[in-house]
């Protein structure tokens, strides 16, 4: 066992030892019940937003279905030399992510569970993430295997639950409670994403998925309700243009308003 391998405390389940790395002060994941939610972008929002306050941020992509993580924050590749470098944003973000191992963008990562577990583990164990106050974790869609190895492995402050009003948010958010609960791991908070729709042109508010729910579901399941997000064409382009960094958002500043996860 290495260095970076000792066992952390507290964090045995099922015989399986959570491994610890002492130079990252805090681990929050980010999960949803679906694809296509927006969680890689609030992911990429959080991570943003705090390194904007001036803390050492990384991102570690566990969602390794789509680009997204890495195409949000304009990056392509990763530096190997003596150890695995995470690639750095433009405001300092440090990234690492399957897809940047993968020689072509377009390339299908059609990976299982298990193996998607392991290469998660490698990313915490063997990555030289340097310092960190915190690393963001955007995990794999549901509550499946590969979720569940992060929650096994990684020792995490908590996890932050997106979902969309279409989404059936109580159901997902009670799965994600009970998947948590199960692993002692505290849920800090759910945000609805796609709430509502300002018209540029008469600035009419539409909820173009339904009713929001996230107020109702906070109360239904005692998660504290974070933020609903707007779509917003602004918000989509930053994210398809490698430059969410630029996009203005005050998610991290309300996570860290709710929870006591002081850097
Ligand atoms: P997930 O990680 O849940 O699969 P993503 O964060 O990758 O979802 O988002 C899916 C797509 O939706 C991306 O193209 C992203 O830019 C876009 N998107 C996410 N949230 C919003 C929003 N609030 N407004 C506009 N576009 C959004």
């Amino acid at each position: 066992m290495s260095s970076k391998e000792t066992p952390a405390k507290g964090g045995e389940k099922e015989g399986i030892e959570k491994i610890s790395r002492p130079g990252v002060k805090h681990v929050i994941a980010v999960m949803s019940g679906k694809g296509g939610v927006g969680k890689s972008s609030v992911t990429a929002l959080l991570a943003a937003g705090a390194r904007k306050e001036g803390f050492q941020v990384g991102v570690l992509d566990a969602d390794i279905t789509g680009p997204s993580i890495p195409k949000m924050f304009g990056l392509k590749s990763f530096t190997k030399g003596r150890g695995i470098f995470p690639a750095e944003s433009k405001l300092g973000v440090k990234v690492m992510s399957l897809n940047l191992l993968l020689s072509s963008e377009d390339d299908p990562v059609i990976w299982r569970g298990p193996l998607i577990g392991r290469a998660v583990t490698q990313f915490w164990q063997d990555v030289e993430w340097g310092e960190l106050d915190y690393l963001f974790i955007d995990l794999p869609p549901g509550t499946a295997d590969a979720p569940l190895t992060v929650m096994q492995i990684i020792p995490l402050d908590g996890l932050v639950i997106v979902s969309s009003p279409q989404d059936l948010a109580v159901m997902v958010v009670k799965k994600a409670l009970k998947m948590a609960d199960s692993m002692d791991i505290p849920v800090l908070g759910m945000v609805e994403n796609m709430s509502y729709f300002i018209c540029p042109h008469c600035q009419e508010k539409v909820e173009i998925f339904g009713p929001t729910q996230g107020e109702e579901v906070a109360t239904v399941t005692e998660v504290p309700f974070l933020a609903s997000i707007p779509l917003d064409q602004r918000l989509a382009e930053h994210c398809d243009s490698g430059t969410v960094e630029d996009y203005s958002s005050d998610l991290f500043k309300k996570l860290l308003a709710l929870t006591r996860l002081k850097a």
